[in-house]
């Protein structure tokens, strides 16, 4: 049975992948991939070539930076950015739940200035007139926000470190990286399962706070020891290194971005055209990665949720602080998922 999954997290990763990790498990070159040492010579071409995947991609190879696969979720980055980079000042704008928790973390290294927020509109679009003190240590962004459904679809210009959590649109859109110092993503949205956290990191914005930085929180240390300062998650990473191997084999970020164009303006399209929903996000704010919407009257919940579920559509409901419905739309997510969520849409306005 075909199963259209749209869940934001833990999400779809393509078939391929789930193929030959499963084929790992059982069998990696007469191992299993669950057994084998992390310091084999197996598991570093594996570390390797995750890392070299990821700034490939990004366009990052031979500019000064680096890629770390950590433990901890992008939550741990929430305080690993500011304990390694806080000295006395960030900028951080808030644009959703993990914004304000990535505030919350920051604010135990330092002063924190929120230059702007949408809290008060329950974040359904993205602050745009703020101004950046130029003398904050770093600028804090979040690129996609993932249970509210809006996008940064301009990356502001500073003249400061500029950081950003791009957990649930990374890879799925082409963008100049290098304007980044430090990007950070937690696998489970667009690139494997949960349990590693891609860091890219550009080297020579670390080194600069007087503090004492813990070994495993110290981006220095994971450098250093290519992130074996201690174990690290052996099966995530090579789970995330077969999705980069996926990605590049269907043409990269370039190719994947046209379809997950044509994903977004399917959907947007179907929810400004029929009555009977409405759109959650600012229209020019809207993510390609989550539509968040809701139906109008919630008289034909019952009966839209059962569509949805003869048609094998799974993880359609939205975040409980926003409510209706959120169709997660990653790298892995086939156009044909979407058309269907979309004939269920119209089969819905027929029969209401
Ligand atoms: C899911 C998500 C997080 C939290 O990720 P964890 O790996 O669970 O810590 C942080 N930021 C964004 C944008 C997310 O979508």
């Amino acid at each position: 049975m075909k199963i259209h999954n749209f869940s934001a997290g833990p999400c779809i990763l393509p078939q391929d992948v789930f193929q030959q990790a499963s084929k790992a498990v059982l069998d990696f070159n007469g191992l299993s991939i669950l057994e084998i040492s992390h310091r084999s010579k197996d598991f570093v071409a594996v570390m390797e070539k995750a890392q070299s995947l990821a700034l490939e991609h990004l366009g990052l190879i031979n500019k000064g930076y680096k890629a770390l696969f950590l433990g901890g979720g992008a939550s741990m980055q929430f305080l690993m950015t500011a304990y390694n980079l806080l000295e006395k000042k960030a900028a951080y704008l808030n644009t959703g739940t993990w914004s304000d928790k990535a505030i919350k973390e920051a604010k135990a290294f330092g002063e924190v200035v929120e230059v702007g927020s949408s809290k008060e509109a329950n974040y359904n679009y993205i602050p745009k007139d703020y101004q950046i003190p130029t003398d904050a240590d770093y600028f804090h962004i979040t690129s996609n926000n993932t249970i509210f459904g809006t996008q940064l679809k301009e990356i502001p210009q500073v003249n400061i470190p500029l950081v950003c959590d791009m957990s649930s649109d990374i890879f799925s859109r082409q963008l100049d990286f290098t304007q980044f110092d430090l990007i950070y993503a937690g696998a489970q949205k667009n690139m494997g399962p949960a349990g590693a956290t891609l860091v890219v990191v550009k080297e020579d914005i670390l080194g600069k706070v007087s503090r004492h930085i813990p070994s495993m929180l110290n981006y220095q240390t994971q450098i250093s020891k290519d992130s074996m300062f201690n174990t690290p998650p052996v099966f995530p990473i090579y789970v995330s290194m077969l999705t980069l191997e996926w990605l590049k084999s269907n043409g990269g970020i370039d190719a994947i971005e046209n379809i997950n164009n044509k994903k977004a303006s399917l959907i947007y399209s179907e929810i400004d055209r029929n009555d009977l929903f409405k759109g959650f996000a600012a229209v020019e704010d809207r993510s390609n990665m989550n539509a968040t919407f809701s139906l109008n009257n919630d008289s034909h919940k019952e009966l839209f949720d059962n569509l949805c579920k003869e048609a094998n559509i799974s993880g359609l409901n939205g975040h409980r602080s926003v409510g209706g419905y959120r169709a997660s739309m990653y790298n892995a997510l086939p156009l044909e998922s979407v058309e269907v969520l979309v004939n269920v849409m119209k089969e819905l306005e027929n029969r209401a």
